[in-house]
């Protein structure tokens, strides 16, 4: 067995979240710029590539993989990446092998893949949804239609599907639906988890104005809904309270209030075969090269183990009337 990744405090890295497109066919007023412009098709890796490198990570004690972008079901062939990382699921105990392959998406695909998804092994998925208004989620999305969503959800839950909702909370654009989000939630039987607005990427807006902290949003939850701290945790950075009404649970990813970062065990992996140690850091490595010029997997490993050893502390996200600090990528190159 390879020694486990560890990083230089001390932090354990187990999760891997895999970007498999910077495309996306919705434009996400806090995701991306109206007019991106997408990579060339060269620079992205094909799946064979993205699949040896999961692989390379699974020998090094990876055991969770979240599959995200841009969108992950726009791109062709999806299904049968995921049925590739599927293959690691349920190995023996002791050997390299995954505990848990899941997904995050806007939905829109998931009537046509749902099936397909849940055939790979994929048993949660992570549905983006701000807001049970069609006229509102035109304007957040720019792109996408509500009804696509929501019929998306309905089919993940067909299948079997557990689904957490997740609703960038935003002050003035859908801040007076967080109720109706969660009573909604309470009846479609989805987790709901409501996430901070980060400063990633030019999106042509000013942040400041729709940032809202979580914690006057917990304070105003809790005049109408009874929460529970609970301890369920999914291996990444939200924390959950039960929400006695409802039955089901709810969550706060709170980067900006909160920082998440102590407890980090994620690495982030681009379509272009570039690794991201922090989300809100610039520094990367890039597997790509090594990847294409031929290495063997010892060597692949290699690079990996000394980009873990370059992962920092944590992030200097900063939103506020005097400043606004973040990193130049979109949330969509590095994956959500
Ligand atoms: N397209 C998929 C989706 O929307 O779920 C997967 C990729 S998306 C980048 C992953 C998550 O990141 C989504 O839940 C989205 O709402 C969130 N996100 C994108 N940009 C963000 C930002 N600047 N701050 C906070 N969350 C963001
Ligand atoms: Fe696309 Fe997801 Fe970004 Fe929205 S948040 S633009 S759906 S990648």
């Amino acid at each position: 067995m390879n020694a486990p990744l560890i990083d230089p405090f001390g932090r354990h890295i187990s999760y891997l979240r895999v970007s498999v497109t910077d495309r996306c066919d919705m434009r996400c007023v806090y995701c991306m710029a109206e007019d991106m412009v997408f990579l060339p098709k060269p620079d992205v890796l094909t799946f064979e590539e993205l699949s040896r490198l999961c692989g390379a990570f699974v020998k090094l004690g990876t055991r969770r993989m979240r599959v995200t972008g841009g969108e992950p079901l726009v791109r062709r062939g999806i299904e049968t990446f995921l049925q590739e990382l599927g293959s690691w699921l349920g190995r023996p105990e002791g050997q390299p092998g995954l505990d848990e392959v899941t997904l995050t998406t806007n939905g829109s695909q998931l009537p046509r893949l749902a099936q397909a998804i849940r055939a790979a092994g994929v048993r949660r998925v992570n549905v983006s949804l701000d807001t049970l208004d069609a006229g509102r989620f035109r304007t957040i999305t720019r792109l996408g239609q509500l009804e696509r969503t929501l019929e998306g959800i309905e089919a993940a839950r067909a299948e079997g599907l557990a689904v957490r909702v997740n609703m960038v909370a935003m002050r003035d654009t859908n801040e007076d639906e967080i109720d109706s989000m969660i009573a909604w939630c309470g009846q479609v039987g989805a987790d709901l988890c409501l996430i901070e607005t980060m400063p990633m990427g030019d999106t042509g807006e000013d942040r400041t104005d729709r940032y809202l902290p979580l914690s006057l949003v917990r304070a105003r939850i809790e005049q109408r809904w009874t929460l529970h701290d609970v301890p369920y945790r999914t291996g990444g950075p939200a924390r959950y309270v039960h929400v006695a009404e409802t039955g089901r649970r709810l969550g706060f990813i709170t980067p900006m209030t909160h920082t998440f970062c102590e407890t980090c065990n994620r690495v982030r992996l681009s379509c272009t075969g570039t690794l991201y140690m922090c989300l809100g850091q610039d520094d990367s490595a890039d597997l790509r090269r090594p990847l294409r010029s031929g290495v063997d997997d010892q060597a692949l490993m290699g690079e990996i183990r000394r980009a873990i050893a370059r992962k920092p502390q944590g992030h200097d996200f900063i939103i506020d009337r005097q400043q606004t600090r973040g990193v130049g990528r979109h949330m969509s190159a590095t994956g959500g």
